[in-house]
């Protein structure tokens, strides 16, 4: 059976609900497929989304309210939070002695803009540490398959030394992982396959790509939430109910 989602070894392990959607769990722009792939990563709740632009900004959804622009949300306990991609790269972020949560949004553009730094920024200021961060970086498009024009590799090859660039092939997982390390996390993983190129046994493409399929192509789901009640089955640190949605900034920042 195609697996509907993937999981992060990492968060399995601090017992966070979270999934990676593959193909096989649909479109993640819908509300339905959005339902059943938060139940299959173990979510009862709501997870809030973003109408995502490729930038920079982070932001602290509410219950219920419309979508809002951004490319990095960020949770206290009770609301999940998730982004959709379709070659870009996932990255979730949790401390859970902090309580805190993100989801980010990271194409070349968001990954030289500064979008894993935004919402490190945001969770450290809300009162994360980066030894109590863990980080998992979802399924995207490889370096198997990401050649990119001259220029844009030199700008990679620029900011992030040559090793992320095989020739004109970008390897973005590997920016964004530093762009982790840069900032102090150690407990990092990157799961999942080529967002292009990885198959099922069926021989059937597991994600859905934008390079492969243009404008047609769905979105994966990358989720993750803090539950608000058993506080104490989770993190190291065991911090108090409810303190980490009370550390919770409010709204937007840039
Ligand atoms: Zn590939």
């Amino acid at each position: 059976m195609r697996p509907l989602l993937l999981r992060s070894s990492l968060l399995e392990g601090i017992g966070l609900p979270h999934g990676f959607s593959t193909a096989a769990a649909g479109d993640g722009r819908s509300e339905a497929v959005r339902a059943a792939v938060a139940r299959a990563g173990g979510w009862e709740g709501t997870l809030a989304t973003a109408r995502q632009l490729h930038g920079t900004q982070a932001h602290w959804p509410l219950p219920g309210e419309p979508p809002a622009e951004a490319d990095a949300l960020l949770a206290g306990p009770g609301l999940g939070v998730a982004i959709g991609t379709a070659d870009c790269v996932p990255v979730l972020l949790a401390d859970p002695g902090a309580r805190l949560v993100a989801a980010v949004h990271a194409g070349w553009r968001g990954t030289i803009a500064g979008v894993v730094q935004a919402a490190l920024a945001e969770i450290l200021r809300a009162g994360a540490t980066p030894d109590g961060l863990f980080a998992a970086i979802g399924p995207h498009i490889g370096r198997c398959c990401y050649e990119v024009d001259e220029s844009l590799a030199a700008r990679f090859r620029e900011r992030f030394g040559a090793g992320v660039c095989e020739g004109q092939r970008l390897d973005l997982g590997r920016c964004n992982e530093l762009l982790l390390r840069e900032a102090g996390l150690t407990r990092i993983e990157r799961v999942g396959g080529c967002s292009r190129c990885a198959v099922e046994a069926t021989g059937e493409p597991r994600f859905f790509s934008y390079r492969r399929e243009g404008e047609r192509a769905g979105r994966l789901l990358s989720f993750v939430g803090l539950p608000a009640a058993a506080e104490s089955e989770l993190g190291p640190r065991g911090s108090g109910p409810g303190e980490g949605a009370a550390r919770r900034p409010g709204r937007s920042v840039s």
